[in-house]
C-alpha cells in the first residue's frame, strides 16, 4: 500500500496573476455576435478570464456588432481578443493593417490582452508593436499544428526577441514525450503559456497550471483546437486550477480512451474524500513513450486498458501472482524509484459483481468469449469454486483457457440444450455504438443469472433479452465499479467511497 495521501489544502485561494484570479481560460468562439455573446454569459459563470477568438465571427461586420456589446456591457473579466490570421491556423481573412485595427479596436472596448502570433509580430519592431496595442498587454503566440518541433528552445527564444508581456507555445503533441517537452517550456518562467494540442496533449493540457503554465484554455461550446477539453471538465472533474506540485497523478493508458468512465469515477472518489490528488485520460500507442513520462509527470500509479493489458506485463518490475497467473495487468502502481508493481483488479471486479447473487461453490458458469477480460472472469469464477465452461468463436481459445482453469469448453450449439446457474458475456458484441446487437439469442439463455461485461450501455440488448425471459441479469457497471473501487483502494491505502463513484460513472453514463 503507498502511503497515506495529502490532503487537499481547502479555501487555498489563488495568488491574482496577470491574467486575473482565474487560470482556466474560457474560448469563446461563435460564428455571430449572438452566439459570441450567448458563450460569453455561459462562461462566466465559470471563469473570469476569457478569450474571444474574433477570428472565428464570419465577418467583420459581426467582430464589431461583438465587441460593440462589450463596449455597452463590459463583463467582469480579463478579456483576451485574438484574432488569427489563417497563415497561423486561425479564421482571419483580411490583412495584418485590418487585424490590427480590430485588435486595437478590441482594447477600446476593455480587452485587457491581445493575442497576436508571430506570423504577425515579426512584421514589426517592439517598439511599433507597443505604440499599436498602447495600455493593453500583448500576448506572443506560436502554434504548429501539425507537429512540435524538436528545437523548442529556439521557438522561445523568437518569442523573446519580440518582447511581449506574454509568450504561448502551442504544439501538436505526437507522443506523451511531446507535451511534456511542451509543458517544459513553462516550468520557472512568467507569463508563458504551454498548450499541449491534440488528442495525446489532452492530459497535459490539465496538467499545465501545476506545471507553471501561466493559464490552460478550455472550450466553451466547441474546441477550437484538438484535445480542447469543455470547461465544466476542467474546472469540476478535473480540477485543473487547483493541482499544486503535491497533486498526486494516476491516469488510464489506453487507444482508444476518450470514451473510458474511469476519470469521472476516480476523481469522483478523490473529491469525495478530499485528497489532493487527479485522474487523467493518456491516450497511448507505446508504452515505452508513456513510460519516460511517469517521473517528469510525477504519475504515482495508473489503470491499464486495451490493447495494453497484456503487454505492460512485461515492462513491469514486479507483479501480484494473480495477475501474472491470469496474464493480465489492469492497475499498476509507481513504487519507489519508478519501480512498477502490477495488479489485477478485474478478477476482484468479477467476484464482487457475482458472488452478491450467487453462491459460486459448486455452481456451473457459462463463460462465453476467451478475450483479455474473459481471463480474468475465468480465473476468479475457477478461484471461487465455479466449474467454468469456456464457449467461443474460436473454440481453441476457449479450449486453451478451459485447460488454464480446469474447465470445459463447450460448442455453440450445445447452448440451446444445456442450463448454467450464470452466463457471462465476455464479448464487446452489444457495446455502444453497436448497443442494438446480442452475442446470444434468446433460445441460449437456459440460466438463473446473465451478467453482461458491457458497461456502455448500462442495458444491453443482452440483459433486455434475458430480462424478458425472467433471468435475473447483472450490467457490466457493477464489474466495472467494483474494479475501480479496487484500483482506488490500492492507490489511496483506504475504503473507496464508493456511493460518491457509483453516481459520477451513472450520472455520466445517462449523459451519453
Ligand atoms: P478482447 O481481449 O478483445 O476479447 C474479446 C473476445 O470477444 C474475444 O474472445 C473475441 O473473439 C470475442 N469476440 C469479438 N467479437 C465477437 C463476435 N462478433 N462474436 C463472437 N465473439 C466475438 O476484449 P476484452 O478486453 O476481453 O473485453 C471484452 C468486453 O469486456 C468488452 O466489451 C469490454 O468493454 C468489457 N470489459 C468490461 C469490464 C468491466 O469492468 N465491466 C472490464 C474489462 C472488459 P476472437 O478472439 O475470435 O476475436
Amino acid at each position: 500500500m503507498v502511503e497515506a495521501l495529502i490532503l487537499w489544502s481547502v479555501g487555498e485561494t489563488p495568488v491574482s496573476g496577470p491574467f486575473g484570479r482565474d487560470r482556466i481560460c474560457g474560448v469563446v468562439a461563435a460564428p455571430d455576435a449572438r452566439g459570441m455573446v450567448r458563450q460569453t454569459r455561459a462562461a462566466l459563470r465559470q471563469t473570469r478570464l476569457l478569450e474571444v477568438r474574433l477570428d472565428w465571427l464570419a465577418d467583420e461586420e459581426g467582430i464589431l456588432q461583438f465587441l460593440g456589446w462589450v463596449r455597452r456591457r463590459p463583463p467582469r473579466a480579463t478579456l483576451i481578443a485574438t484574432c488569427r490570421r489563417r497563415v497561423a491556423g486561425g479564421r482571419f481573412r483580411g490583412s495584418i493593417e485590418s487585424q490590427i485595427g480590430l485588435l486595437r479596436q478590441a482594447i477600446e472596448c476593455g480587452c485587457a490582452w491581445v493575442d497576436v502570433e508571430l506570423e504577425t509580430a515579426e512584421n514589426f519592431d517592439k517598439g511599433t508593436l507597443h505604440r499599436f496595442f498602447g495600455r493593453a498587454k500583448c500576448l506572443i503566440s506560436f502554434h504548429d499544428f501539425r507537429g512540435t518541433p524538436k528545437n523548442l528552445a529556439a521557438v522561445a527564444r523568437r518569442l523573446d526577441r519580440i518582447g511581449g508581456d506574454g509568450a504561448k507555445i502551442a504544439t501538436h503533441c505526437k507522443s506523451v514525450a511531446d507535451s511534456v517537452r511542451v509543458l517544459q517550456m513553462a516550468r520557472g518562467r512568467k507569463n508563458v503559456i504551454a498548450v499541449p494540442m491534440g488528442e495525446m496533449g489532452l492530459s497535459a493540457r490539465v496538467l499545465a497550471l501545476q506545471q507553471g503554465s501561466a493559464l490552460t484554455y478550455a472550450a466553451v461550446e466547441q474546441a477550437t483546437a484538438a484535445g480542447q477539453l469543455c470547461i465544466e471538465d476542467m474546472k469540476h472533474v478535473y480540477r485543473a486550477d487547483k493541482l499544486d506540485r503535491q497533486t498526486r497523478v494516476y491516469g488510464v493508458i489506453g487507444d482508444p480512451v476518450g470514451h473510458s468512465l474511469s476519470p469521472q469515477m476516480q476523481n469522483a472518489g478523490f473529491r469525495a474524500r478530499n485528497i489532493n490528488a487527479v485522474y487523467l485520460p493518456f491516450l497511448v500507442r507505446d508504452l515505452r513513450d508513456f513510460l519516460g513520462a511517469i517521473e517528469p509527470l510525477g504519475i504515482a500509479g495508473f489503470s491499464v486498458t486495451l490493447p495494453h493489458k497484456e503487454r505492460i506485463l512485461r515492462l513491469l518490475d514486479d507483479c501480484d501472482p494473480l495477475a501474472a497467473a491470469i496474464g493480465a495487468v489492469n492497475t499498476v502502481v509507481v513504487r519507489g524509484g519508478g519501480k512498477l508493481y502490477g495488479y489485477n483488479t478485474d478478477y476482484v471486479g468479477v467476484l464482487r459483481a457475482l458472488e452478491r447473487r450467487i453462491p459460486l461453490r459448486g455452481s456451473r458458469v457459462l463463460l462465453f468469449g476467451a478475450g483479455g477480460a474473459a481471463r480474468a472472469v475465468a480465473f476468479a469464477l475457477a478461484q471461487g469454486g465455479a466449474m467454468v465452461c469456456l464457449c467461443a468463436r474460436r473454440m481453441e481459445r476457449a479450449k486453451a483457457l478451459a485447460r488454464a482453469v480446469g474447465g470445459e469448453a463447450v460448442e455453440r450449439r450445445r447452448l440451446r440444450r444445456e442450463f448454467f446457474d450464470a452466463i457471462v458475456n465476455a464479448t464487446p458484441v452489444g457495446m455502444h455504438p453497436h448497443a442494438g446487437q446480442s452475442p446470444l439469442d434468446a433460445g441460449e439463455l437456459n440460466c438463473r443469472l446473465v451478467f453482461d461485461l458491457i458497461y456502455r450501455p448500462e442495458k444491453t440488448k443482452l440483459l433486455q433479452l434475458a430480462a424478458r425471459r425472467g433471468i435475473e441479469t447483472v450490467s457490466g457497471v457493477e464489474m466495472f465499479l467494483a474494479q475501480g473501487a479496487a484500483q482506488w483502494e490500492i492507490w489511496a491505502g483506504e475504503r473507496a467511497p464508493e456511493a460518491a463513484m457509483r453516481k459520477a460513472v451513472l450520472e455520466a453514463l445517462r449523459r451519453q
